[in-house]
């Protein structure tokens, strides 16, 4: 095996898996359409298994020093009552961690930080990723083509390596609901790190972040493409009457901070999530809903 890569995407999963193979002492190339490398999403929790990946790759410390355990909290009814209580110190107990509560933007500027610059091509879509040969891959970038022992397609749910590699898979598909989340624009009087409220057809959730701020997320089982005028407005119409500190957490909000996605998620699974020399990772191979918080956590391992 030869030593240059690479790394289409620059999110989550392309700049773990640049650093991981730089680590191991591998020339890295990172792709990135983007004209600048960011995350502007909400928040994002890891569980055990993506900080130990982070561990691994030398980040683990830094990650968890900007982050916030989530020892309390649970899952609630829309009145506030407990239907199950999450102990953050057990779970620490079995397997060495709480869940960490962190800002994406953060996590993602950690990540950027333990790349040097010279690693990046950033404003650069790839078009084409190809094997030329047995021990060579072929990545087109507008008037750039880089050649490397290997690809790694790091380019997300809609990723287009995926399409070249596998025409005849269907891709993502609607889950069925649609996600508004913003972090507040200010700290908020919160008695638990973690919640999800559920209602009918409706959660509502809180991940605490250490400088008391949150992210709160609401998922509504709606037709894909809903959007509406004023989300902020949607929300306090629909929540209003929701226990404390829902409200609160709308109230603490910006109108712009507001982020309105549909959940997609890759429900045919691929055969494979490597053809020879390119490999798929993160949600170009296993994008899933985020029920569970592990796209980003299983990108990462
Ligand atoms: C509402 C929500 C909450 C979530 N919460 C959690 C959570 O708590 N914990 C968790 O573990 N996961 C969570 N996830 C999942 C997690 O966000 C994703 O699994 C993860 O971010 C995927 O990272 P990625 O690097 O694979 O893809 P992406 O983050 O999509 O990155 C792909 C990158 O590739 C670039 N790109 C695309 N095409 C090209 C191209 N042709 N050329 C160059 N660049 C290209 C894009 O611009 C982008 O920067 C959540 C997801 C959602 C929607």
């Amino acid at each position: 095996m030869g030593n240059t890569a690479v790394v289409v995407g620059g999110g989550i999963g392309g700049l773990v898996a640049a650093i991981g193979l730089r680590r191991i002492g591998w020339q890295v190339t990172l792709v990135e359409r983007a004209p600048m490398l960011d995350d502007a999403g909400a928040g994002i929790s890891l569980a055990a298994n993506g900080l130990r990946a982070l561990d691994g790759l030398g980040v683990g410390d830094a990650v968890r020093e900007a982050s916030r355990g989530q020892y309390s909290g649970g899952t609630r009814t829309p009145k506030g009552g407990w239907l199950t209580r999450m102990d953050g110190a057990e779970l620490e107990k079995a397997v060495g961690t709480p869940i960490m509560g962190i800002p994406r933007s953060t996590l993602h500027r950690l990540l950027r930080e333990a790349l040097p610059a010279e690693t990046l091509l950033i404003g650069s879509e790839a078009s084409s990723v190809e094997q030329i040969s047995p021990g060579k891959v072929r990545v087109g970038c507008g008037d750039t083509v880089l050649e490397a022992d290997l690809a790694v397609a790091a380019d997300g749910i809609n990723s287009k390596v995926r399409s070249l590699l596998f025409p005849a898979h269907p891709g993502p598909v609607y889950s069925g609901s649609t996600v508004l989340r913003a972090i507040t624009g200010q700290a908020v009087d919160l008695r638990t790190d973690f919640e999800l409220t559920w209602g009918r057809g409706t959660e509502f959730g809180h991940i605490a972040f250490p400088d008391g701020r949150a992210e709160w997320h609401a998922v509504l089982n709606l037709p894909a493409e809903t959007r509406f005028a004023d989300p902020l407005a949607e929300l306090r119409r629909r929540f209003h009457n929701w226990h404390d500190p829902i409200p609160a957490l709308l109230d603490a909000t910006q109108t712009h901070a507001v982020l309105h996605h549909d959940v997609n998620e890759l429900r045919t699974p691929l055969p494979s999530y490597t053809i020879g020399r390119i490999a798929l990772l993160g949600d170009a191979a296993h994008a899933m809903t985020p029920n569970l918080g592990q796209g980003a956590c299983q990108a990462l391992e």
